[in-house]
């Protein structure tokens, strides 16, 4: 596989630290609010690079972290008259709501910033110790400029981020460009106790903190939106290199922005969607399905134009996946056919196809193109007696690419004892030619939210998306 490199700025193959194991960081949410649009995003993505790595054959740790203290933390509990504690519990829990409706598997390690004080304590107390931090005020501060690497990732040298950057007003800084480790402890918020006074942690060193707990100093991949790469990022290595004297991450990959109807999506225009705004009108495999049909380092234009376009694709896939089931209640057990032992040989050609554009750099747009082939093919065979055999290839070829996707991988919903017994009852009512009845049922059964079609082979039924 290979892996576009935000650090290098190229396409690299894939090589992990250890074979056959794969560490991967994803800068999480802050749990201040329901997750939007935009950071739905690398959300999904990366759900799908871990899903295809995976399914390669690697052993995967995914550690996503919760932001559960920040400014914005604390201006929520505030707003509301609660602590910060309770605002946390209770959007990691819509978080978890929306992202399993997004189809994102949970991540192996969920660390809360709250939860690893003492870690981020340490590494702030080795990053003193090394002079490559400061104590001014009960805050303590990075010395960017003692870190001479500072800017590989953004690709800026100290001296042009040094005109960019804003005079500072802040008189606690030895440089406008140090960032804070450790900010002192402020009347009416959540401080903890560390040996430069209480306080709470600043939000680069949390990632920092996390992510080499639970993968180790030096790990293969760190992942977030594009917006995180500067500073947030660029911070994170300079932290996490100048604390253990190691490399920190082997791949940094980076997805693109998200506009709203061709604008930058922002609070100010109105713009602005949640992802539980978004699930009020649409299902939410629809987004899913949208933010997989451009790759993720392009830009990508959300509107509810694409969003139906994405709903009526995932109808196509949907359809052909229960076209499968139907044929297969009529599949015969004997040798394929010449017909169905090309059948079989395409399936192999869609499945190539298919891992082709996943090793180019997670191409899921392409990827999903061999999907569409298969189910294209699908709808090509006949509708009785296809060999069980040809049929199960093709079950397997769809469900491992649906699967890498994380499309349609909803429990299979059992037809209800109702709907079967009403859908014999209708079989009988056609046989004896009482249409009426026949038109009574095929209406009961939709209002339950089934579709029904009538075929050659008989009635067929699935549940409506
Ligand atoms: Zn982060």
């Amino acid at each position: 596989m290979e892996i576009f490199n935000s650090m290098t700025r190229k396409k690299e193959p894939f090589i992990p630290i250890t074979e056959g194991k794969v560490g991967i960081y994803a800068c999480g949410p802050t749990v201040y609010n329901y997750f939007h649009i935009g950071n739905a995003r690398p959300f999904i993505i990366f759900d799908v690079l871990r899903r295809y790595l995976e399914h390669r054959g690697y052993e995967v740790t995914f550690v996503q972290n919760f932001t559960d203290i920040d400014d914005k933390m604390i201006a929520r509990a505030r707003e509301e008259g609660t602590t910060v504690q309770e605002v946390a519990e209770r959007f990691i829990a819509e978080y978890q709501i929306d992202a399993s409706a997004l189809g994102i598997r949970p991540a192996t390690i969920h660390p809360r910033a709250t939860e690893h004080i003492p870690q981020i304590i340490a590494m702030i107390g080795k990053l003193i110790d090394k002079g490559l931090a400061y104590v001014s005020g009960g805050d303590v501060y990075f010395r960017v400029k003692a870190y001479p690497s500072y800017g590989c990732l953004c690709g800026q040298c100290l001296d042009d981020l040094e005109s960019g950057a804003r005079v500072s007003v802040d008189e606690l800084k030895e440089d406008p460009l140090d960032f804070a480790l450790w900010k002192a402890h402020k009347p009416g918020e959540p401080a903890w106790d560390s040996p430069w006074g209480p306080g709470r942690p600043g939000w680069h060193i949390e990632c920092s903190a996390m992510s080499t707990t639970y993968l180790g100093d030096h790990f293969d991949i760190h992942c977030g939106g594009k917006d995180l790469l500067f500073p947030h990022h660029e911070n994170e290595i300079a932290q996490s290199s100048g604390a253990t004297g190691q490399p920190y991450v082997n791949y940094w990959m980076h997805n693109g922005f998200i506009n709203i109807d061709n604008e930058k999506m922002s609070k100010s225009k109105g713009n602005f969607f949640t992802v539980r705004d978004i699930a009020k009108e649409y299902d939410l495999q629809a987004v899913r399905m949208f933010m997989l049909s451009a790759h993720y380092r392009s830009p990508v234009n959300f509107s509810r134009e694409m969003i139906q376009q994405a709903q009526s694709s995932l109808e196509r896939l949907s359809i052909a996946k229960d076209q499968l089931a139907f044929l297969m209640a009529s599949a015969q057990d004997r040798k394929p056919n010449e017909m169905e032992e090309a059948f079989m040989a395409y399936c192999e050609e869609v499945r190539a196809h298919f891992y082709a554009a996943m090793d180019d750099d997670l191409n899921t747009a392409d990827a999903l193109s061999a999907l569409f082939d298969l189910a294209r093919e699908i709808h090509k065979l006949p509708l009785n007696g296809v060999s069980t055999k040809a049929l199960i290839c093709a079950r397997e070829t769809f469900s491992a690419m649906a699967g890498v996707l994380g499309l349609l991988n909803r429990q299979e919903e059992e037809l209800s004892p109702q709907v079967r017994a009403m859908m014999e009852e209708r079989a009988r009512a056609r046989k004896d030619r009482n249409w009426k009845r026949s038109d009574e049922l095929r209406d009961a059964i939709k209002a339950l939210g089934y579709i029904l079609e009538d075929t050659p082979a008989g009635q067929k039924v699935r549940k409506g998306l």
